[in-house]
């Protein structure tokens, strides 16, 4: 009874669980394009003694596990799996295949093709083989064959991988695989188009600018591409088709990239500082230095050891941008709205990717191409609001330019205002000392007329007509011309002074400064009070006989020239020594006064009221000169 009861529950869980249920085979029908083949695979694990298909094929049935889900994916681990597909072909035509393995970074990969128990063909792939060691020259492995009608293929690989173990099986119709392959290398084009053109772009920008966020922007979107084509086998096949140790290591290498200058630039692009999160900072500043030794790391370590903390990093990387993101966002930073889009965008992809690689997301299509989407739309936005900054930027210096300029134009109208007034001030104060050196000269010619003057005639006085006396001899003596001078004597003035007072004497003085002044009329002649009541009149260029003639002239008109003294008119009378020369020497004056004084004194002698030429003429100094 109790066996029975088991036997019953045995049967109905191996029922109820289709997961213990071993896969059908995948059944290719007539026209089919193409066949995920993940449903119909069964797996194993490899057991140490089994390493050969023959012992593997020996293994009882028990020991294979049907997949039964939609991937896969059994993570990251040591041990060799050995997968099982059947494959039937009821239809009526044979197609030439394809079966892809679309997962490039598996190491090693052994296929094996069986056709009704015998062993068709076997195939070595992996990305530990060089890139054109393949059948195919396609990023994904590729098994070229054909499906006769009515075949039973059964295909075994054997996988020994240090990844994560994903082994996507399609199977394909040749023809619809290059169509197919048409619309996903349009669509690679795209994304790597988009990132080539945006690296260029900002690193342009880089240098036109100097703005450092834009080469933390370049590390980070050359850093990303790089990292997806190592993955997705474009870089394998493109780039380093040799080198299979590094194809592994890249992708160590490039998503720690990815992550320190992701986290550099959003250091530097949402300006999370010290000051303002210092947390945060740290925070970002360790994973950066932690990124950093790793991607060194990632040039010596071996894959199997750097992929899980690198996934680590990876992850925590993202979540990290994500927050200071947000963190900036609600602080309402205006770069953190593009910044934090941009990264929902990315992390969208980074984390499917994650999830997939940890098997919490089934592998497909999506799951596979969200890190290309989410990065390419990242990158743009990213791009954008960087450039958004910069306007931003550019329009503050502009203002701040503007600012500047107008600042500086009042200062240039205050500094043209300030220079007008002191140039105002100059000329006003030019004029004024024109003015008063035009007083000043006004001033001192007066003085210098006053010096000259007799102040009770005015007449020149004693020391004027010494110099004119001098300066006339000797322009006569040098033009050989002749020059007169009349020495005139107030006749009998002391005895008029005691009898009129000196007050009276001085108004003589004067009458007879005004009767000489009459006659002494031509610019050179001069006539001037020699002292006391005795004149002196130089006549240059002058012979004797005009000389005697102003003489006489002045002589008869102060004799006739009345002089009312109270009730009584007076008349006084003159005495006049002319001496008329030609000077034989630049010195003469002194002769010449000489000889005038002795003519005077002869008048004076001769009866006084009288005109009186020097005689003999002189024979020294000068010539007398008689017309
Ligand atoms: P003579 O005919 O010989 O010349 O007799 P005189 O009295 O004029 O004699 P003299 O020529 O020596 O005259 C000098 C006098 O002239 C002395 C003084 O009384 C008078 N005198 C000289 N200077 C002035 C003056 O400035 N004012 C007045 N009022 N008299 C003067
Ligand atoms: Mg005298
Ligand atoms: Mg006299």
């Amino acid at each position: 009874m109790k066996k029975g009861l088991t036997q019953i529950l045995l049967i109905m869980m191996f029922f109820a669980l289709p997961g213990l249920a071993f896969a059908e085979p995948a059944v290719w029908k007539n026209h089919s394009k193409r066949l995920e083949l993940s449903r119909f695979v069964d797996y194993l694990q490899e057991p140490s003694d089994s390493v050969s298909l023959d012992s593997v094929r020996q293994l009882p049935e028990s020991e294979w596990r049907p997949n039964g889900k939609d991937s896969v994916s059994l993570g990251y681990g040591d041990d060799v799996y050995w997968f099982r597909v059947h494959v039937r072909n009821p239809g009526a035509a044979t197609d030439p295949l394809f079966l892809e393995i679309g997962y490039p970074v598996l190491d090693h990969v052994e296929v094996y093709l069986v056709d009704d128990g015998d062993l068709l063909a076997s195939y070595v792939l992996g990305d530990k083989q060089p890139f054109y060691n393949r059948l195919i020259y396609h990023r994904n492995f590729l098994v070229p064959f054909s499906l006769s009608v009515g075949n039973n293929l059964s295909v075994y690989l054997r996988v020994d991988t240090t990844s994560s173990m994903q082994v996507p099986l399609t199977l394909w119709d040749q023809d619809a695989f290059y169509v197919a392959e048409q619309s996903r290398s349009l669509f690679e084009g795209i994304y790597y188009g988009i990132v080539l053109v945006m690296i260029l772009y900002n690193l342009f920008v880089y240098m036109a600018v100097g703005e450092r966020s834009f080469l933390h922007y370049v590390g980070y979107i050359s850093a990303m591409p790089l990292f997806l084509a190592s993955l997705h086998g474009v870089a394998f096949q493109y780039l380093w088709p040799e080198a299979t140790w590094w194809n592994d290591q890249a992708i160590i290498v490039f998503l720690n990239l990815v992550v320190l200058f992701g986290g550099t630039f959003s250091l530097r692009f949402i300006n999370v500082s010290r000051a303002n999160h210092p947390v945060l900072n740290r925070l970002t500043v360790s994973l950066i230095v932690i990124a950093g030794v790793m991607a060194t790391a990632g040039l010596l370590v071996p894959y199997r050891l750097m992929i899980l903390p690198t996934i680590l990093v990876g992850f925590l990387g993202c979540t990290t941008m994500l927050v200071l993101s947000i963190v900036r966002w609600v602080r309402k930073d205006p770069a953190a709205r593009y910044y934090a889009l941009a990264w929902v965008f990315m992390l969208f992809g980074g984390i499917v990717l994650a999830l997939s690689k940890f098997t919490m997301l089934p592998r497909n299509l999506l799951t596979e191409n969200a890190t290309q989407v989410g990065s390419a739309i990242g990158v743009i936005l990213l791009s954008v609001a960087l450039a958004d900054r910069l306007n931003k930027e550019k329009k503050r210096a502009f203002e701040a330019q503007q600012r500047l300029l107008q600042e500086e134009r009042k200062a240039r109208m205050a500094q043209e205002k300030s220079l007008r007034i002191q140039q105002e001030a100059n000329t006003l104060l030019e004029q004024r000392v024109q003015e008063r050196t035009r007083d000043l000269e006004s001033l001192n010619a007066r003085l210098r007329e006053l010096s000259a003057t007799d102040s009770l005639t005015g007449l020149k006085n004693r020391g004027h007509f010494d110099r004119a006396f001098s300066s006339a001899v000797v322009k006569a003596y040098r033009f050989g011309q002749p020059l007169s001078l009349l020495l005139l004597d107030i006749d009998h003035f002391k005895k008029f002074n005691d009898v009129y007072g000196h007050l009276v004497g001085d108004d003589c003085l004067q009458m007879v400064a005004n009767c000489i002044r009459q006659y002494v009329t031509r610019p050179q002649d001069l006539a001037a009070r020699y002292g006391g009541e005795e004149f002196v009149v130089l006549l240059p260029d002058t012979p004797e006989e005009g000389a005697l003639r102003v003489a006489e002239k002045i002589r008869s008109e102060i004799e006739e020239t009345g002089f009312r003294v109270s009730e009584e008119v007076l008349h006084l009378t003159v005495s006049i020594g002319v001496c008329a020369v030609c000077p034989s020497q630049a010195d003469a004056t002194k002769d010449i006064f000489c000889w005038a004084d002795e003519a005077l004194y002869e008048a004076k002698g001769r009866g006084r009221n009288q005109v009186v030429a020097s005689e003999p003429p002189p024979v020294q100094g000068a010539e007398s000169v008689i017309t």
